[in-house]
């Protein structure tokens, strides 16, 4: 293990390794992907291993190790009683995960998308609520007048009298409203709802236009947010506010949008960096310059 960890430093700690900060969280995302995946191991069907697999599978004594493409953590296990192929997969016919910074944006960006995908549902059912109100308002009204005044007439009867404040109030506003606006409210919403259904599509897909129209729709609507929120001050408010605040400082900060820190070019060289087979030598070396018994075996 003192042999793994001086020789096969990598640029980074590999997931797990480091203690984390104590007021410094820091997830990793491999081990939360393999943890509800499992690990991503190559060749577990194969009756012998050939030197070039050494980068991800090797034998000692009786045991196979076999490396997780995506957390990197090395399992011991028994060979195949029965194998189904002469030899692990090539190079290019692996597919490999996603690891470090792709990794840890597929999965925020999914989690956006999960809360943009709400909005949609929300605003939705909202938008068609107003629209059908606005077909229904006069038969609403007439049962409306009507409840109110048996109400009344319960109470000491009199005219309709539904006070200043409070839900019959709202709703007999409501019904003062031109039909005109309220079916153009209810357009508006519903046009809303749309804008984040696409949102969620084009963030689970992980679409750079989706993080674009993201970041301008949630910008455009922050001030409108702190508005609402001097005007009247509740938790449910502050909650929305800072996880749209958060959404923008990522997709700006993380994303790199507008060419922020480099912009696109750079998000590149960081995949390039985490990602592919360059990323797994350097993070195992080790496992390259120190050829065992089945890789000296193998080695032609
Ligand atoms: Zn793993």
């Amino acid at each position: 293990m003192a042999e793994q960890s001086s020789v096969g430093r990598p640029d980074r700690p590999l997931p797990g390794t480091v203690k984390p900060a104590r007021f410094r969280p820091r997830f990793h995302w491999e081990l939360l992907a393999c943890g509800t995946r499992g690990h991503e191991l190559v060749g577990l069907d194969a009756a012998h291993l050939r030197a070039e697999d050494r980068i991800f599978a090797f034998e000692d004594e009786e045991v196979r190790w076999h490396r997780c493409l995506r957390c990197d953590s090395w399992l011991p296990l028994r060979p195949p009683p029965r194998s189904v192929r002469e030899h692990p997969p090539d190079r290019d016919e692996i597919e490999l995960p996603l690891r470090g910074k792709p990794l840890r944006d597929k999965v925020v960006l999914r989690l956006i998308a999960i809360n943009r995908a709400f909005h949609f549902l929300i605003l939705g059912l909202l938008g068609t609520a107003v629209l059908l109100f606005a077909a229904h308002r006069t038969e609403l009204k007439q049962t409306f007048y009507r409840v109110v005044t048996d109400l009344q007439g319960g109470v000491g009867g009199g005219p309709v009298q539904t006070g200043k404040t409070g839900l019959v109030h709202e709703l007999d506003r409501l019904f003062t409203l031109k039909s005109g606006t309220i079916e153009l409210v209810g357009i508006a919403v519903l046009v809303y709802a749309v804008v984040e259904g696409v949102e969620a599509v084009g963030l689970w897909y992980q679409q750079r236009w989706a993080e674009y129209l993201t970041f301008i729709v949630t910008t455009s609507f922050i001030p409108l947010e702190v508005y609402e929120l001097i005007h009247k001050f509740t938790a449910f408010k502050i909650f929305a506010l800072v996880v749209n605040v958060a959404i923008v400082v990522y997709l700006l900060h993380a994303k790199r949008l507008f060419g922020f820190r480099g912009g696109a070019a750079a998000e590149e060289a960081e995949r390039e960096r985490d990602i592919g087979w360059q990323a797994l030598e350097r993070s195992a070396a080790w496992a390259l310059s120190a050829p065992g018994r089945s890789a000296g075996s193998a080695a032609r």
